[in-house]
């Protein structure tokens, strides 16, 4: 049997239709087929790749560290210098109560650890979120997540969670005084890129403070420059009590987090003790290839490039089918007619060596999220490729 027929035998599926291109190697915004085809990754593996695929910075930082040590012993015991550099590296650019980084393994895992602290530090248990939302798919952020679709196939779940609307003011009256917390994407990823309006976060996070839920913020599609700054949450004036990264945060390595202030983090080192513990949660591979990518991504001010490079991509799309355009640095999304038009859309591009995608609650939008080292060239030539198809389409 070849790979392929393997593929379909032994790997568990996810759908009736993956791509199933078959790798041969990724290199920069590049991924390459074992049939020599070359495309050109326009969602970065899923907003992963921000610094492109198999970066130099990275792969050093890899290697160095596998070289030294891999896994030691189970998250928190032992003095790990990738991880506490890590730490180190995020906290120094984040606001001061964000100091205490709890390292897992996955954006799920980071928000699953997000809502037993917020249960614990509060004494409370209510946990809201937002229609559309999407946080992961384990029992803990599928029973928060925006869907009732994906939810109902697998209850009993979660107690004691409720879902308001993104940007309805009148919705935030349902967070009370027996609100464990919020968890908020600063920008709605899976729901089509929908972007707070006018202050509401802002909003949110004094309808908190006021009520003592904690406001988590899920930054594991929005953080790492993806937007336009460092992390989406600091373009609207709003401080997270629990940031959740993962994704980017990686370099295309495993990794997530979920940080907060000491004073909230140490609820989870007694009654009980070890109230939240994980073997390979911070292993040093993943933070050292983390760290790299972060230093390359501040360095480079890939922050500052994603926006102007969003800006500019979205200019040399003529077409009117790309009139609909929403999006935050490359953070974008564009809806089209339906489903159908999409569907043609993506194949297309996919035959012309672009890789794009849908989001899981906005079917007939474009998700556009290219590595943030794309190249003005390249931008050019997808731009083109698009207003092509566009034209093919009409
Ligand atoms: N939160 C958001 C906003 C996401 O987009 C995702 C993944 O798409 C997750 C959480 C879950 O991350 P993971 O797939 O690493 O569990």
């Amino acid at each position: 049997m070849n790979n392929r027929e393997l593929f379909f035998k032994h790997i568990g599926q996810t759908s009736p239709f993956p791509l199933a291109i078959e790798i041969s190697k990724a290199e920069g915004v590049f991924i390459e087929d074992t049939q020599g085809k070359k495309y050109i990754d326009f969602i970065s593996g899923i907003a992963v790749s921000n610094v492109g695929h198999c970066h130099p910075d990275v792969i050093k930082a890899i290697t160095e560290q596998a070289n030294r040590y891999m896994h030691t012993m189970v998250y928190g015991e032992y003095i790990q210098s990738p991880q506490v550099q890590l730490a180190h590296l995020l906290s120094s650019n984040l606001p001061s109560n964000l100091q205490s980084v709890y390292f897992v393994n996955s954006g799920a895992e980071a928000i699953d650890g997000a809502l037993k602290l917020a249960k614990r530090y509060t004494k409370r248990t209510e946990l809201i979120s937002f229609k559309n939302s999407y946080h992961g798919s384990t029992h803990g952020p599928l029973s928060i997540m925006g869907s009732e679709t994906y939810k109902n196939a697998f209850r009993p779940l979660l107690p004691n969670t409720k879902l308001i609307e993104f940007n309805k003011l009148n919705d935030l009256e349902q967070i009370t005084h027996d609100t464990a917390c919020v968890v908020v994407e600063p920008i709605q990823g899976e729901a089509g890129v929908i972007l707070p309006e006018n202050d509401y976060l802002q909003k949110l996070q004094k309808k908190c403070n006021q009520t003592g839920a904690l406001l988590i913020v899920d930054e594991i599609q929005t953080g790492c420059g993806r937007t336009g700054s460092l992390w989406a949450f600091e373009s609207y004036q709003i401080i997270p009590d629990i940031l959740c990264l993962a994704k980017g945060l990686g370099g295309g390595m495993p990794i997530g987090a979920f940080i907060s202030s000491n004073e909230i983090m140490s609820t989870l080192t007694h009654h009980p003790i070890l109230g939240h513990i994980t073997t390979f949660g911070g292993h040093p591979v993943c933070c050292a290839a983390s760290f790299a990518s972060l230093s390359y991504i501040l360095n480079e001010n890939l922050a500052e490039a994603a926006k102007k490079k969003g800006e500019y991509f979205l200019s040399k799309l003529i077409h009117p089918i790309f009139q609909k355009r929403r999006g935050k640095g490359l953070m974008i999304s564009i809806p089209m007619d339906n489903n159908f038009v999409l569907m043609k859309f993506i194949q297309l591009a996919l035959e012309r060596g672009i890789i794009v995608d849908w989001f899981l609650f906005a079917d007939s939008a474009l998700r556009i999220c290219p590595p943030l080292i794309i190249s003005q060239i390249e931008l050019d030539w997808v731009a083109e490729q698009f207003n092509q198809i566009a034209e093919l389409l009409d």
